[in-house]
């Protein structure tokens, strides 16, 4: 029999564990590891709560986990339960599937200020991730969301929705009580380059124009010749033909807040005396592709500023790791070391769809089928024995299972779920 142990409940580790089971059904035992309780990682916390369509790939990694040969094991953080070399002397296969949690950081002055958070606590605050159940952004005057992908849209959005927008949402509790009495009105999407760079998707960036009560604007001067666009890929084409639309009329439009995208400005610096106040933004432009500054400051005032410009991988001791690119350093099918492999984020970086990682965990699923060696190995018997030795208690789908049904029964009317966002209530609810 087949045992690999996956780490990472979240889709490049499900669709890793579901390629597994097709092709090896009845001869593969799969555990899928999470530091968490609950499972599908970024469907859960990353996915925006007004974005309910994108979460129904749950119901994929659900039909999985109740395949016989897969058990989920929640929980158990690899590196603090146990170790990697241990995980890999239990299993013929351990795959990372640990995505990229951290916050690529700006590098500038004054970062660390209270009132900059990062996309990743930003993003888990509004999601219930127990991590970031404390964060508290001030609502209260202008926002600034630096990056020019659609992390940057979706934090603008739920930043300007309003409370009847959200109602459908699965939003924490929490957040959208703050943002029923944020006064922030203006919110600037900032990009360090222009229209024609950025890396939003036109269905995200066609949202922005259809806020109840915040009116997207830009500056037409920041734009290219139109002819330019012609020569644009499509999809790229549409974005830059929905923010010149942005530009030209509605200028008696009464929505009350507003949405600015700033492009052409490379934060410098954050100041204020005991948290942020103003971000210092240089003017660029681009010269033979490469961006160059001009010298020219502005300061924006604001009282919030979040950070989308991008993720990292978390190390793991005795994982090779390459620390400019924030991931593990692994070859183009995922191998890392003999039986050891990275999948998804924790392979490639920050990039692409949830789709995107099906075909890297069907492919890092026929290099392990082609690898594997044949001796036997303890697999989930022997995670078992060494968690129980450690006094771990792991929660195990059924137990997660208690947890979803407790979040489905208290979900506000017309919402999906109300999560539960404290470590101690979520495992209080696993157990039942
Ligand atoms: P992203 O698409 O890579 O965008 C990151 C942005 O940050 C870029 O505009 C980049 O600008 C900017 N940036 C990086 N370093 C910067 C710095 N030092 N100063 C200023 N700007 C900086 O990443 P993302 O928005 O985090 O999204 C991650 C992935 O998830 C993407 O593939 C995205 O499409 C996907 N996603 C999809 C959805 C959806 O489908 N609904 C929702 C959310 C996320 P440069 O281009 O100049 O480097």
């Amino acid at each position: 029999m087949l045992s690999v142990a996956i780490v990472g409940s979240g889709p490049a580790g499900f669709y890793t564990a579901e390629a597994l089971l097709k092709a090896r059904a009845g001869d593969v035992a799969v555990d899928v590891i999470d530091r968490l309780p609950t499972p599908f990682g970024l469907v859960r916390s990353g996915v925006a709560p007004d974005h309910q369509s994108l979460k129904a790939v749950a119901r994929r990694f659900d039909a999985t986990s109740r395949t016989t040969g897969v058990r989920f094991v929640g929980n158990v953080e690899v590196g603090e339960a146990l170790s990697i070399t241990e995980l890999r002397q239990l299993y013929h296969a351990v795959v990372l599937a640990t995505g990229a949690p951290h916050d690529r950081r700006l590098g500038i002055p004054g970062e660390d200020l209270p009132g900059v958070i990062g996309s990743a606590a930003f993003v888990g605050w509004y999601n219930g991730h127990p991590d970031f159940a404390q964060v508290q952004p001030p609502l209260a005057g202008p926002a600034l969301v630096v990056g020019n992908g659609n992390v940057a849209i979706d934090v603008a959005r739920i930043l300007l929705k309003t409370p009847a927008e959200l109602a459908a949402s699965d939003i924490a509790d929490h957040a959208a009580q703050a943002l029923a009495c944020s006064r922030v009105e203006r919110v600037s999407i900032i990009g360090r380059r222009g229209p024609h760079q950025v890396s939003f998707s036109p269905k995200e960036l066609g949202e922005m124009g259809e806020l109840e009560r915040a009116r997207p604007r830009v500056d037409l001067n920041d734009f290219p010749p139109l002819a330019e666009d012609a020569g644009l890929e499509p999809g790229l084409r549409k974005v830059v033909g929905l923010l010149r639309g942005f530009g030209e009329g509605r200028l008696h439009d009464a929505r009350e807040r507003e949405l600015r995208f700033l492009f052409w400005s490379r934060p410098k610096a954050v100041e204020g005396a005991g948290r942020i106040e103003r971000l210092v933004v240089e003017r660029t432009r681009l010269e033979g592709g490469r961006l160059v500054e001009t010298g020219d400051e502005q300061a924006l005032v604001c009282r919030l500023l979040v950070t989308c410009i991008g993720y990292r991988t978390s190390p793991v001791a005795g994982v090779p790791y390459d620390d400019t690119a924030g991931r593990f350093l692994a070859d183009e099918e995922g191998r890392i070391a003999p039986g050891l492999y990275a999948v998804g984020w924790a392979r490639r970086g920050p990039t692409g769809t949830i789709g995107t990682n099906r075909r890297d965990g069907f492919g890092v699923a026929d290099r392990i089928l082609a690898e594997a060696a044949a001796e036997e190995r303890p697999g989930g018997a022997g995670l078992d024995a060494l968690l129980l030795e450690r006094d771990r208690c792991p929660v195990t789908y059924e137990a997660w299972e208690r947890i979803d049904a407790a979040e489905t029964a208290r979900a506000r009317q017309g919402a999906p779920r109300e999560k539960l966002v404290e470590w101690k209530a979520l495992l209080a609810a696993a157990r039942g």
